[in-house]
């Protein structure tokens, strides 16, 4: 990623960022670009080596965390530990995320269930374990990354949408609540972006590619990057009246071409 610097208002500098999902695709750029931004980035997920070798690429004032989102109880520790050994949470980017595609008749609940676990209740249980902390400081951000699939309707993916969808809701509620306490809460909406999760939506389609991009007024997929971008903006002082909105960042497509 290039390292451009930032100055002044879009600084991250003495901020601790915590992202889920960090050691792949969009959490990676996510972690990369407030890394640039000159934070501490926490990257955490499951899986070892792919948070490991992002943090190693990063360098300094990166760290990781195995930790999975599902896991609810166990939020609360992972947030006293960081802020033992790195400093108080001031950015958490809820951002692991799981997919699967199928008919809405044909979703059991359990395949419902888990979806909602990995999205709407293990954000909520890190917003919980990091809002107390941010409250009592006064000044902290946290920023869900939802999906187009929160704006519009796509089809064979209703677990997903509506774990997605309640994330357009959950920054306004946390907005009204915690925002009076100086804490900004947001989501950001992606399009289409190049990563393994959206590959693995488009295996045995070769047409789809095609499709998803002559539905897309900047006719291209999003880079990871392009979300970095956005998260940094988010999370910075030149967003410091922004709260409970959700940003759609998909090359046009949400407008409805
Ligand atoms: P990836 O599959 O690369 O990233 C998903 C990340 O979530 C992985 O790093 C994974 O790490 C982590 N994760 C999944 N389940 C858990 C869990 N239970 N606990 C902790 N971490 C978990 O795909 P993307 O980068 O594309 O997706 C990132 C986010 O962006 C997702 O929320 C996705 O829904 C959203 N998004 C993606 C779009 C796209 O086009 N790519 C479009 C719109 C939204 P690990 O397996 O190690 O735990």
């Amino acid at each position: 990623m290039n390292n451009p610097s930032f100055p002044g208002i879009f600084s991250l500098r003495g901020q601790v960022a915590l992202i889920t999902g960090g050691g792949t695709g969009i959490g990676r750029a996510i972690a990369g670009a407030m890394h640039a931004a000159g934070a501490h980035v926490v990257l955490a997920g499951r899986r070892e080596a792919e948070l490991a070798a992002a943090a190693a690429e990063l360098g300094e004032r990166a760290s990781i965390a195995v930790h999975d989102v599902t896991e609810l109880d166990a939020a609360p520790a992972l947030v006293a530990r960081i802020t033992r050994e790195t400093g108080p949470v001031t950015c958490l980017v809820n951002n692991a995320g799981i997919n699967m595609k199928k008919p809405a008749v044909e979703t059991t609940s359990p395949e419902f269930e888990a979806m909602l676990r990995t999205h709407v209740l293990g954000s909520h249980a890190l917003t919980r374990a990091v809002a107390p902390g941010m409250i009592e400081r006064k000044s902290g951000s946290v920023l869900f990354i939802a999906s187009m699939a929160s704006l519009f309707g796509i089809p064979g993916v209703i677990a997903y949408t509506a774990a997605k969808s309640a994330y357009v809701g959950m920054v306004k509620c946390y907005s009204t609540e915690l925002s009076p306490h100086g804490v900004r809460v947001n989501a950001i909406a992606p399009g289409w972006i190049e990563t393994a999760m959206s590959r693995k939506a488009m295996e045995g389609d070769p047409a789809r590619r095609q499709k998803i991009i002559g539905r897309t007024p900047m006719a291209k997929f999003g880079a990871p990057a392009d979300i970095g971008w956005a998260a940094v903006y988010l999370a910075s002082p030149a967003a410091s009246f922004v709260t409970g909105v959700t940003l759609p960042v998909d090359g046009g497509a949400s407008i409805g071409f």
